[in-house]
């Protein structure tokens, strides 16, 4: 059998017959504890936090006068008011910001560079 199997280029492995693919018998196996077993979280720790509007939570009234805020919601390089998804305002509060740009502009209070 063993001369057949060398012939045709292969070898033959013979497993003892104590051989076993896992060391540790049932009885070796420590009983669970109490720590091993799962944390149970009161709270989802993948769960986003709700956006909060920042002229809400701060209680800043928007004013066309305070060019210095309403500078932060506008690009320096177009004049475009930013949208909401990169202020973070309510709707209410950004209807108020786009007014009160649009008064600010009127008014000089506010700028943007134009390149030429
Ligand atoms: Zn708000």
């Amino acid at each position: 059998m063993i001369k057949s199997a060398l012939s045709l280029g292969r070898t033959l492995l013979i497993r003892p017959s104590s051989f076993r693919l896992c060391s540790s018998t049932p009885s070796e196996i420590p009983p669970a504890s109490s720590e091993d077993e799962p944390v149970i979280l009161e709270k989802n720790p993948y769960t986003k936090e709700p956006r909060k509007c920042l002229l809400c939570t701060t209680g800043v009234e928007l004013d066309y006068k305070n060019a210095r805020l309403l500078q932060k919601f506008v690009s320096t390089f177009s004049g475009r008011v930013y949208d909401r998804h990169i202020t973070g305002l309510c709707d209410d509060q950004q209807k108020k910001l786009v007014e009160a740009i649009a008064v600010g502009f009127f008014f000089n209070l506010l700028f943007f560079e134009i390149n030429r």
